[in-house]
């Protein structure tokens, strides 16, 4: 079975294919289809965004597409920045100037009241038209400033649950074992597992 990842980000398809090695699926990408357009993520949840590149994808490839999109739910804030996480502090906003506003939101409350959770939504869309969503949570609190410089976005302010150290401070193994995207995946994998004559479809 070949899937086209609708992500040109390298180490997500590099991700998806080491954790997908055991099975016989091919993982291309939008990379090898030249001819394909940027999608805009203008939806107003995860679930439309993600929906929105697979579909674009699997028409235009005629393979089934996986994409995702992912952000960060600070409890405080009614689940912002959400969708929005890219793009928090303005359009063109880096991860540093995000995180300040941010923190400038949360200024002044206790620990207690910093709850937050990274989620991802995948989605699977197939030629015949059938839609899959699965989905990954890692539940945390923002820490009151940066620590850590390794990951990317908001990695330098999430602690996560049963950790007393930021994303930004473990190595790479140790976070996306536990990420959000992470569960997204192992959920989807199971998924193919679990699909009726799996390996009979797939490897004739
Ligand atoms: P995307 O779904 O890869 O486009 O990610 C959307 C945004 O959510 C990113 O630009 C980050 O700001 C934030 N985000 C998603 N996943 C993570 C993560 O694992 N660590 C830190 N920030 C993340």
């Amino acid at each position: 079975m070949e899937l086209v990842l609708a992500s040109r980000n390298k180490k997500k398809v590099e991700e998806l294919r080491r954790i997908l090695k055991d099975l016989p699926v091919k993982i291309l990408s939008v990379n090898d289809f030249p001819h394909l357009e940027e999608v805009v993520e203008d939806g107003e949840t995860f679930e439309e965004n993600a929906l929105k590149k697979a579909r674009y994808v699997c028409k235009k490839t005629g393979l089934p597409a996986l994409s995702d999109d992912s952000g960060l739910e600070v409890e405080a804030l009614g689940g912002k920045p959400g969708v929005k996480s890219a793009r928090y502090a303005g359009e063109e906003a880096t991860d540093e100037e995000n995180i300040r506003k941010l923190l400038k939101e949360l200024e002044g409350l206790p620990t207690e009241k910093r709850s937050a959770q990274f989620v991802c939504c995948l989605a699977l869309v197939m030629p015949s038209g059938e839609e899959y969503l699965f989905w990954g949570y890692v539940k945390g609190r923002i820490s009151d400033n940066p620590i850590g410089s390794k990951g990317f976005g908001y990695d330098p302010v999430f602690i996560p649950d049963g950790y007393e150290i930021t994303f930004a401070q473990m190595e790479s193994e140790e976070k996306d074992a536990l990420s959000h995207r992470r569960k997204a995946i192992d959920k989807f994998k199971q998924f193919l597992l679990e699909l009726p004559n799996f390996y009979k479809q797939n490897l004739s």
